[in-house]
């Protein structure tokens, strides 16, 4: 049963023209507490901007009340996409598996965590580099979605997410911008274990990349079938989307609804920090945050007033203060990532003071000489 509605909901889904309210893609994971993340709830309020804004809450409204009333005992997952007034749209999906808390606000879903669920669906990592940039991206397909990715272009994006864009100067990346996207590629092939590794990218730059990941990465024999050159035709137009704004600030906010490439807040901010995630930082002149307090056994770090009487982590007594802001600033140098000062009445004003882009959105990915 759950098998015929996945088939069905992707099929809708994948091919569903944009409208003037937003789609709200709500992944629950229910072997936790069953409800929506209130707290990425009230950063989406924030970023939505006025004309998604009524759409948007009536959308959530909606998902609150079905997790209050409609939850199956047995379910471990639920997936729903929702769109509010002028054309509303309701679409769950229960499973019997877990999925992981996810919320996104785009003009069209989110499906990559929902397509992980199809049959014999084939995962793909792709690193294009070109221009100034690398981009990482995660690319499903399957049974039912791969005739939508060859025949419907204008539809290709909805089966690929964004991990990471490492942006360099002119002359290249340096070794430990390549380091660094060797270590985020190991690091995903070990968790996704994916079909193939595709490396695109021309030039000098282009080369050094790909020939510095194929030393970590053991050589795929299936890199040549023809289905990673299907997904390697469409790439382009499906990468397409993922180009930053002209902006910076509306970077920062369209990565905010994706829940992707960013974070908000002092919590969010320092700990992509400690994973090294960091991009640009976005800081207010106001932004004055409350000490941060690190233990000195598990490097775990808290945010509070006062000083906490023990490590929340590990429980030990070693706990010293820290200036965040001048901490953050700091970090921010040493790892040659851009400092923005933005409005207190702005987007990152309402976020709390600070925000930030992130170069690659996978956590475990961390450098040990650092800290
Ligand atoms: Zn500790």
């Amino acid at each position: 049963m759950f098998a015929k509605d996945l088939a069905k909901l992707i099929r809708t889904l994948a091919t569903l023209e944009p409208d003037e309210a937003p789609i709200v893609s709500c992944y629950v994971d229910l072997t936790g507490r069953p409800q929506i993340d209130e707290q990425r709830a009230r950063v989406l309020g924030h970023a939505v901007g006025a004309a998604w804004q009524e759409p948007f809450e009536e959308a959530l409204d909606r998902i609150r009340a079905y997790i209050a009333r409609c939850l199956r005992p047995d379910a471990k997952g639920l997936a729903i996409f929702a769109r509010g007034s002028p054309n509303p749209m309701f679409l769950p999906i229960q499973s019997l598996q877990p999925l992981p808390d996810r919320l996104v606000v785009n003009s069209t879903p989110d499906m990559i965590d929902l397509l992980k669920f199809e049959d014999h669906s084939e995962s793909y990592l792709a690193v294009r580099v070109g221009g100034n940039a690398a981009n990482v991206f995660e690319i499903r397909l399957g049974a039912i979605t791969r005739p939508i990715w060859n025949r419907y272009e204008a539809f290709r994006s909805r089966f690929v997410r964004q991990r990471a864009r490492v942006t360099y100067g002119r002359g290249g990346p340096e070794d430990d911008v390549i380091e660094e996207l060797t270590a985020l590629l190991n690091a995903l092939v070990e968790s996704q274990a994916p079909e193939a590794v595709i490396l695109e990218g021309s030039g000098k730059t282009g080369r050094r990349v790909a020939g510095a990941l194929r030393e970590g990465l053991a050589p795929s024999p299936r890199l040549r079938s023809p289905s990673v050159r299907e997904v390697q035709a469409g790439l382009r137009t499906a990468a397409a989307e993922f180009e930053p704004a002209p902006d910076s600030m509306e970077t920062l906010r369209r990565q905010l609804l994706l829940d992707s490439l960013a974070a908000a807040g002092t919590q969010a901010t320092m700990d992509a920090l400690m994973e090294r995630q960091l991009d640009v930082v976005f800081m207010t002149p106001s932004y004055r945050p409350d000490p941060g307090w690190v233990c000195r056994a598990c490097w775990n770090i808290t945010v509070a007033p006062e000083k906490p009487p023990a490590c929340s982590d590990c429980g030990k007594a070693d706990v010293i203060g820290f200036d965040i802001r001048e901490d953050m600033l700091r970090a921010a140098e040493t790892l040659g990532c851009g400092v923005e000062q933005a409005d207190d009445g702005g987007l990152v004003g309402r976020l709390g003071g600070v925000g930030a882009l992130l170069r690659h959105s996978e956590p475990g990915v961390r450098c040990l000489e650092v800290v």
